[in-house]
């Protein structure tokens, strides 16, 4: 026999089968913190940005590192999410998302990498 417990506080619940919460304080403290976790506008900037990460993976899956700006804009890439920029030796300038960023060169190429240790390559060895 298993004995159900309270999903915000573990005390044994007693009565309905569906019961989930051992009381009204307990489900809304719940119900709170899950949606003060993640909000609507923050869950669509996630997806946004897994959306870039997805695109940009996808080329370096395929061995594309070096697209157009244009390529890239037709995939619907959304060149405003951005999870952090990463400066190399040569003051060039890589824009993440999460682990996969790009380089973009003067005339129109983007240079796609998987990670910082990939951004660092092609700079004088120390
Ligand atoms: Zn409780």
């Amino acid at each position: 026999m298993d004995s159900r417990k309270c999903t915000e506080c573990g005390e044994v619940l007693i009565g309905r089968a569906d019961k989930k919460f051992c009381s009204d304080m307990c489900r809304n403290a719940f119900n709170n913190r899950q949606s003060g976790e993640v909000s609507n506008s923050m869950r669509r900037v996630i997806l946004a940005l897994k959306k870039n990460r997805r695109i940009l993976a996808g080329f370096i899956e395929s061995d594309k590192k070096k697209i157009t700006k244009k390529t890239l804009l037709e995939t619907g890439y959304d060149f405003n999410r951005v999870t952090h920029f990463y400066i190399n030796k040569k003051n060039q300038v890589y824009r993440f998302c999460f682990d996969y960023g790009f380089v973009e060169f003067e005339d129109g190429w983007l240079f796609l990498v998987s990670d910082k240790v990939n951004a660092e390559s092609g700079t004088a060895s120390e």
